[in-house]
């Protein structure tokens, strides 16, 4: 079976059949077959006949999916392969000091450095910034897109 799972909503795909959470308890559901360090439980979902529970590895990162019947007996273990985080195309997208200046100074703390900050505005005004630190940044700008819905362009 080819589970996949999104995890910005949290939904199961079981084949072609989409299973939302019905809990985001975490619990620690066995160890990682890859490094075998524990898993912690993402979500729960139920199908007609089986229950899943989807779980990360919080040392590796692997993910999975156990499956269970509906007497909570424990079937099978799968590996688990993310959707794609869609950047939509929607997000506004900000690439000028206009724009930087207009986000909050608390997102943008909440992702990035100080210094990393610096370089970006350093870049928005034409400067030059550190490029170690606005290298640094630019990794962290879907990780931004995604709880924000902004899109940096720097
Ligand atoms: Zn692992």
């Amino acid at each position: 079976m080819n589970y996949r799972y999104d995890l910005q909503n949290n939904i199961l795909f079981n084949g072609e059949c989409e299973l939302p959470a019905y809990s985001l308890e975490i619990n620690e559901i066995g160890t990682c077959s890859i490094c075998d360090s524990s898993l912690l439980s993402l979500s729960y979902h139920i199908s007609e006949e089986h229950i899943f529970i989807t779980t990360k590895c919080i040392s590796c990162g692997a993910f999975y999916v156990n499956s269970y019947g509906s007497d909570w007996a424990w079937l099978d273990e799968a590996p688990l392969s993310l959707v794609p985080i869609s950047i939509s195309l929607s997000n506004p997208t900000i690439n000028d000091l206009n724009g930087l200046k207009t986000i909050s100074i608390n997102k943008l703390n909440a992702i990035f450095s100080p210094g990393e900050i610096e370089a970006l505005f350093s870049r928005a005004r034409a400067e030059t910034p550190i490029r170690q630190y606005l290298y640094r940044a630019r990794k962290k700008y879907d990780l931004f897109e995604e709880l924000f819905e902004i899109r940096l362009e720097f």
